[in-house]
């Protein structure tokens, strides 16, 4: 029999606000244990939440993005359950008025596949602390600097048929809440998490079979190899006349497999019911328009203005939108006269090397435009050779700073005096008389040993086609 694997997704993703969501803590990842706190996000009693007006901005931004609908009276509810990493023994969530429902997100993935997911909804919550095991002292701490750090729940319909269409979900879901914003989705610091509901059925059956749950995923990685297990668990237990159990299930990244950790809670388990503590938001018209006016150039429609504005090829625009901040400095960079074709390259080629080498992002770079577009420059009036460029700029890639002085300094212009490369190539024919003869004889290395040998003489300043044409026209004779 062929089965069918379906796949619904819920995402937690922490918004990238500066103070948690009830409280003025900060939210900064990290810190000594239990440095982030207060009296609110530890759910002291006699203290009262107030929601942080972000957090509400951030949260309809991304509905917006996903084409979702927007909750113009929305609520908070208490969902109630005790665990050690929740000192007020309940979350504050949204059950019955979520802020937004009823999006959806068109995604692409292998050879120009598309389809459209559906969102069923998306809430604001507030994040638990982080129990911290010590296997050595066989003890559990409570660190709860993470309490009251905001999140967004983002909920699909069971929308997805395998690994690949999920990760697709996630990259375009990734690439949207950083293009507004709301979220750096540092998946290693635990800012967007995924729990994966899974079950199977034959192939062309329309009901849903049995599902599963598995917590807590956070690495592309993780998610893709959870999910081919499970299927074919499942699958196994199924042709063996065996039941699926409705229960979540742990993925252990070391055992390659998922182990049941409970049977499955139902709402009615967490005793939601209105949150006292928050008044009932209202949203007006004005506040919605306000915030779809705010709505940055998404990374789509920016690949597509790339390719008919500025003649890039899709390669080019696909790579330099892949960061928001990396598209803001073609953008700049442009906007400063460089050619757009000649920034892209430097920027797919230098910069992405010069980032990657030291394991940065595109937003935590010092490099700034004026720097690039000036590199451009010189090189386009021929002060520059391309090669020293590059070196010029690895100079300035970690501080910034002044190309034309450092140039200046190092007296690194390129030679331009034709005479000179003329007279130096002449030299170099007379130093290497056995070369000469090699070539004359047919044998093509034997130039590439001239140009090298006249570029140095030359200190490598000197534009290599001048080079190349001199010692041309200086054999024939
Ligand atoms: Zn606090």
């Amino acid at each position: 029999m062929t089965w069918e694997t379906v796949i619904g997704l819920e995402t937690h993703v922490e918004l990238a606000t500066r103070t948690k969501i009830f409280c003025s803590c900060t939210t900064e990842f990290g810190g000594a244990p239990n440095t982030h706190c207060c009296p609110v996000c530890t759910g002291m009693p006699g203290t009262l939440p107030v929601l942080n007006e972000k957090v509400l901005e951030f949260a309809v931004k991304a509905g917006l993005a996903l084409n979702g609908s927007i909750t113009q009276h929305c609520k908070f509810d208490r969902k109630n359950y005790f665990y050690p990493d929740l000192p007020k023994a309940y979350q504050i969530s949204q059950l019955y008025l979520p802020i937004v429902r009823d999006g959806e997100v068109t995604i692409t993935w292998g050879d120009g596949n598309h389809k459209t997911v559906r969102i069923h909804e998306l809430h604001m919550e507030e994040d638990a602390g982080k129990l911290v095991h010590d296997p050595w002292l066989d003890q559990t701490k409570c660190d709860y600097n993470r309490c009251g750090v905001p999140l967004i729940e983002i909920v699909t319909e069971p929308d997805f048929r395998s690994a690949e269409e999920v990760i697709a979900y996630l990259e375009k879901l990734k690439e949207t809440l950083q293009y507004l914003g709301v979220s750096d989705c540092k998946m290693q610091e635990g800012s967007l998490r995924c729990d994966v509901n899974l079950s199977v059925r034959p192939a062309g059956s329309q009901e849903l079979g049995t599902r599963t749950e598995m917590k807590n995923l956070s690495s592309f990685k993780a998610i893709a190899r959870a999910i081919t297990y499970e299927a074919k668990r499942q699958i196994e237990r199924i042709e063996e006349g065996k039941r699926v159990i409705q229960e979540t299930r742990r993925w252990d990244e070391n055992k390659d497999a998922t182990f049941a950790m409970r049977s499955k809670e139902n709402a009615q388990d967490y005793r939601y019911f209105p949150e006292p503590d928050i008044p009932p938001i209202d949203i007006s018209d004005a506040y919605l328009a306000r915030l779809w006016k705010e709505m940055p150039e998404m990374a789509e429609a920016k690949r597509d203005r790339y390719q008919a504005q500025y003649g890039l090829p899709a390669y080019d625009a696909q790579m330099i939108t892949s960061q928001k901040a990396l598209a803001d400095f073609f953008e700049e960079t442009v906007a400063l006269g460089a050619e757009p074709k000649q920034a892209a390259n430097w920027i797919m080629g230098e910069v992405l090397g010069g980032l990657s080498a030291r394991a940065l992002e595109a937003k935590d770079m010092k490099l700034s435009p004026p720097t690039l577009a000036r590199l451009i420059a010189l090189v386009k009036e021929g002060k520059l050779n391309r090669n020293t460029a590059v070196k010029v700029f690895e100079a300035v890639f970690d501080h910034d700073g002044d190309v034309d002085a450092f140039v200046a300094e190092h007296g690194l212009e390129q030679v331009n005096d034709l005479g000179l490369v003329r007279e130096t190539v002449k030299q170099v024919l007379a130093e290497n008389p056995q070369s000469v003869s090699d070539f004359k004889a047919g044998k093509e290395k034997a130039f590439g040993f001239l140009v090298g040998q006249a570029m140095r003489a030359l200190h490598g300043k000197a534009d290599p086609k001048a080079v190349n044409e001199a010692l041309r026209a200086a054999l024939a004779e």
